[in-house]
This record gives C-alpha cells, sequence and structure tokens, in this order.
C-alpha cells in the first residue's frame, strides 16, 4: 500500500515539475524565436538595389540561418526537458519515500502491536478454551470438579483483563503531547505509593518513601502511573520482607525520582530489552512465579518520553535495582 502510494506521489511531484519544465521551455522557445527573427531582419538603411538578386540572397539566408537556429533550440531544450524528467523523477521518487517514512512507521508500528497483542490473547483464551472442552467431554464431571473448572477460568479471565488493560493504557499513552504543568515528585510518590500499598502489605515489604518536594514539569496522573508501575515491580520482583525505597533529587535542569528494590536483580543482558513491549526476563532466581505481560515498563517509558524524561536501571542480580526516571524540572 505504502509502495503504490510512493509510486503516485512520485508521480505527482515529476507531473508539476514537469508541467512548469515544458511551459519554461515553451516559453524560452517563444522569445528567443522572435529575437532570432528580429536580428535578422534587413537594417533600416539597407537598399536593395546594390545588387541584383541581394535582397533574395538575404532571404535565404535569413531562413536558412533562422531555420538551424530553431533546430538547434529546439534539441537543446528537448534535451534539458529529459534530464529534468530523469533527475527531476528520482529526486521525487526521494522526497515522497521521505515524506510517507513516517506514515510507513507508524503503520507498521501498528501492525506490530496487533499482531503482538493477539498472539498475546491467544495463549490464555486457547487454555481456557481447552480446558472447557475437555471437562464436556468428560460424562463423569462433578460439581467438585466443574468448580475447580470454573476457577482456573476465572484466574485466566482476570489475567485477560489486566492484559487488556494494559494494552489500552499503551493505546491510550500513544497519543501526542500532553499538556506539562508543574508537578510535585512527593505527591507522586504519595499517590503511586497509595495505590500499591495493599500489594506492598501482601507480600509483607516496607515502603520508604522519602520524596522531597522537586517541582518538575509533567502530568500528575500520567506520573503517578508510571511511579506506580516501577513500584509494582520493585513489590512483585522481591522477597518478602525486603524494603523498596523511594527517593527524589535534582541534577542541572533535572529533576528525578528513584526506586530502589533489594529484589532479584535483572541480569545486564536483558536490560536492554525489558522496555520492550512483551519482555519478560528469565526470573531463575525467584523461587515463586510471577505473573505480568511485559507491558508495565514499556507503558512506564512511553510516559517519560512523553514527558521528555528518561528511565535508567541499574541493577546487580541477586542484590536489587534501582529505577531513576529523569524529568525536566519546573524553572518558574
Ligand atoms: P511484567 O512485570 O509484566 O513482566 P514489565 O514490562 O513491567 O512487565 O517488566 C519487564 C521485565 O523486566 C519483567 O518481566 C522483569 O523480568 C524485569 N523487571 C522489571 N522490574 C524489575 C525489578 N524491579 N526487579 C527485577 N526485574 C524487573
Amino acid at each position: 500500500m505504502i509502495r503504490s502510494a510512493t509510486i503516485r506521489l512520485t508521480l505527482w511531484y515529476l507531473a508539476i515539475l514537469m508541467l512548469l519544465s515544458i511551459c519554461f521551455s515553451l516559453f524560452l522557445y517563444q522569445v528567443w524565436t522572435r529575437e532570432f527573427d528580429r536580428g535578422l531582419r534587413p537594417a533600416p538603411f539597407f537598399d536593395e538595389n546594390t545588387g541584383p538578386g541581394s535582397t533574395s540572397q538575404f532571404e535565404e539566408l535569413r531562413r536558412t540561418r533562422g531555420a538551424e537556429g530553431r533546430a538547434n533550440l529546439q534539441n537543446d531544450l528537448i534535451l534539458f526537458n529529459l534530464t529534468i524528467l530523469i533527475l527531476g523523477g528520482a529526486a521525487s521518487y526521494a522526497l515522497a519515500r521521505r515524506h510517507l517514512r513516517p506514515i510507513e512507521d507508524a503503520l507498521e508500528a501498528q501492525s506490530r502491536f496487533t499482531a503482538d497483542a493477539s498472539h498475546e490473547l491467544r495463549t490464555p483464551l486457547t487454555a481456557m478454551q481447552t480446558e472447557t472442552e475437555v471437562a464436556l467431554r468428560n460424562p463423569e464431571l462433578t460439581v467438585a470438579g466443574a468448580r475447580n473448572l470454573l476457577e482456573s477460568n476465572l484466574e485466566e479471565l482476570a489475567k485477560l483483563r489486566a492484559l487488556s488493560e494494559g494494552l489500552l493504557r499503551l493505546a491510550r499513552e500513544n497519543g501526542q503531547g500532553i499538556p506539562l504543568k508543574r508537578v510535585s515528585l512527593a505527591d507522586v510518590a504519595a499517590e503511586a505509593e497509595k495505590r500499591v500499598a495493599a500489594a506492598a502489605r501482601s507480600r509483607r515489604i516496607k515502603l520508604e518513601n522519602t520524596a522531597g518536594d522537586v517541582p518538575v514539569l509533567g502530568d500528575h496522573e500520567s506520573l503517578v502511573e508510571l511511579v506506580a508501575v516501577l513500584l509494582e515491580n520493585a513489590i512483585k520482583y522481591s522477597d518478602p520482607k525486603s524494603s523498596v525505597k523511594i527517593g527524589t533529587g535534582r541534577h542541572g535542569k533535572q529533576g528525578y525520582l528513584s526506586i530502589r528494590d533489594e529484589g532479584y536483580g535483572i541480569k545486564a543482558s536483558d536490560i536492554p530489552h525489558i522496555f520492550s513491549r512483551f519482555y519478560r526476563a528469565d526470573l531463575s532466581r525467584s523461587k515463586e512465579k510471577v505473573d505480568g505481560y511485559g507491558l508495565g515498563l514499556s507503558i512506564a517509558k512511553k510516559i517519560a518520553d512523553l514527558h521528555r524524561g528518561s528511565i535508567e536501571v541499574k541493577s546487580t542480580p541477586g542484590h536489587g535495582s534501582t529505577f531513576t526516571v529523569k524529568l525536566p524540572l519546573d524553572p518558574s
């Protein structure tokens, strides 16, 4: 589709260029021939009786030189237009590619997103379908067996819901710029902490929040979402009874918020990939299976990008990780 659009746009650019070039050539031809004819006209003081046949000789010469001049001019203009056609064709194609590249990238990202999302949705759906089919084929299905099946399906449904919510958040954060206002990192940290308090309690993880009043330029709701993702991860990927520390600071024109856990840590080889959609690192160090779809950090990164900020990670496997969000300070 993009290829045919590129060719169509190239042809349009080329058509406009050739129209201008041909109009210019016709105009040039008109002006030149007129000037040429005028230059060869007999001078006003020319005496027709200076010799027999001199008028007709002059006429002959005038016609021959006029025809020659016109032929030369025609050849030059044809050559000029052919050059414009070739060079203009190449330039039009390059220009069309350049203009359509962002659209091509966006379409490609969208189709990759759809393919990834449907792939992730298929796994729990297939599990539910298989379990239900097996149970229905079992003539000795008991009430207890049916209850087990329903409970397992409910679990899969909860995962599907979490996945669809993650996908929706990701699609929402895909939007254009968000209005940036003065936001205090202390407020952001306090609200994000409230959101994950229940999860922290259930894993007996201590949250130590020492965030200060650092004013940054941002959208309060989105930043709370970003920090909540990092806190959820710090809680999920840590052993019970460990602690998670939230701190803030300033560096140059940036304010930062860091979240430090004492959890499983991330291998250096995984770090470049953890912000990619659906990427989940191998958690061989964790005894339990940790639920997730690999969407949290890509949502967090998208929010940081929309704020012209960044997220940095430092991690030592077996000792814990520190995620630092850097955002532009509010200059006012
Ligand atoms: P999810 O947590 O749903 O898997 P994320 O995008 O939030 O998805 O995280 C991607 C991966 O990065 C996780 O699967 C995990 O392996 C790793 N990760 C993220 N945060 C931490 C952390 N604080 N400690 C250890 N590993 C982490």
